[in-house]
Parts: C-alpha cells; structure tokens; sequence
C-alpha cells in the first residue's frame, strides 16, 4: 500500500509516518529528511539545496523525483511507501504515478493533515527553539506556508477527482490523530506489525558520494 501523507509544513506527517513505519512495516519515504541528510553529509547536492531549504523555497523537481526514483528503485521488495513531504507539484505528483506504474502499483491513499495556520506557526515556533531548524524562522515558514498556499495545495484536486483523498483532524493530539489515521486507512495488513522497514543502508552513501 502506498500512502501519501499531505499537509503544510509542521503538520504532523513526520510523526505519523513515522508511526505508520513501525505498525504497517511501510518504508517512509521524506524527501525532507533526503535533502538534510545531504546537507549533513556536505556532498555537492547538499550545499546546492542549503540556500534554497533555508530560504524555505522549493528545491526543484528534478531533484526530488531523482530522489524519490532511486529509493522505489533501491527497494523493490517493499511492500509499499509512506510519502512525507512528496509531491509538493503537480509535476512531482505526475511523476510518482509513472514511477508506481512503471513498478504495476499506484497511489493508494492520500491522507492530508487538516491544521490552522495559526496552529502550524505555534508548533513551527517550539521546534525552532527545540531543534534550530534554520527554515523553521518565521521569516521562512512565512515562505514555506505560501508555496504550501500556491503550489501544493493544487495536489488537493489532483487527488481528489481520484477519489484518494481523505481529511483527518491534524489539530488534535498525535494519538487521536494516529488513530484517525488508522482508520482510514483499515485494518493493518501486516498482521502482527511491528516490523520496523528502514530506509536501505548505503543509500545515502552511494547517491552522495559519501
Ligand atoms: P520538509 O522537511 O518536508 O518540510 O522539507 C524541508 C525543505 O526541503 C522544504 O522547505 C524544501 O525546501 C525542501 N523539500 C522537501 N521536499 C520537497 C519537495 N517534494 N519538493 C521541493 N522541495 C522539497
């Protein structure tokens, strides 16, 4: 089952993939945590990305779907992904339905995290504190919020006239949320659970250089 979690920055999809990870043995896929993870690693496409993520601006698509590809392709075993923070484009999302369907699979469930902006901002302001985030500023949520408003938000049709999309309450607290999430998403078909899939060691290393 492939599952997208939507929603804008600081909605929760981390948190919820995360626990959709350890419950369903799905793999998460956060083009996020990608695109830190180079930075992390100093390689050539992290220091290209910085300035852009910091800015809170989107990094191009070209980038994203290359990474997004190589991870579908790195784990054909998989018994489904999890996206977080992907598609945030038309042509992203566009993109990730040839991929599936190029691997006889498809966009099974899309899940968008409903949240007020004044809630993202409270939220986005604690983890800045917390973590240092630097596109956690107010100055660049500002920016992350408006290209959520204008250029992701657009998936929201996408999908729907699809008939993938459901709305969960992002406001509550991450427990009510993971089991509206649940829910939705019906009975877990791993059976017993709990078979935590990891991202494939090595990825970074051989897409980075590192
Ligand atoms: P996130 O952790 O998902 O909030 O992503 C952090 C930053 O990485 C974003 O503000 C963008 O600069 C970049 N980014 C992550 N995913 C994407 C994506 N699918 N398309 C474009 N930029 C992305």
């Amino acid at each position: 089952m492939n599952i997208i979690l939507f929603g804008p920055p600081a909605a929760g999809k981390g948190t919820q993939a995360k626990k959709l990870v350890s419950e369903r043995s799905l793999i998460q896929l956060s083009t996020g945590d990608m695109l830190r993870a180079a930075r992390a690693s100093g390689t050539e496409l992290g220091k290209k990305v910085a300035g852009i993520m910091d800015r809170g601006d989107l990094v191009s698509d070209e980038i994203v779907i290359a990474l997004i590809e190589e991870q579908i392709e790195l784990n054909p075993a998989a018994k489904g992904f999890i996206f977080d923070g992907f598609p945030r484009t038309v042509a992203q999302a566009e993109a990730l339905d040839l991929l599936l369907t190029q691997h006889n699979t498809k966009v099974h469930s899309v899940i968008r995290l409903c949240v007020d902006d004044e809630a993202l901002l409270t939220r986005v302001t604690k983890r800045f504190k917390e973590e240092g985030r630097k596109d956690d500023n107010p100055e660049s949520f500002k920016v992350r919020l408006a290209n959520y408003n204008s250029q992701t938000a657009l998936l929201l049709p996408y999908y729907s006239t699809q008939g993938k999309l459901t709305e969960v309450d992002g406001m509550a607290d991450v427990a009510t949320v993971s089991t509206a999430v649940s829910k939705v998403l019906g009975k877990n078909d791993n059976g017993s659970g709990f078979s935590a899939a990891v991202v494939k060691k090595g990825f970074f290393a051989r897409l980075f250089g590192k």
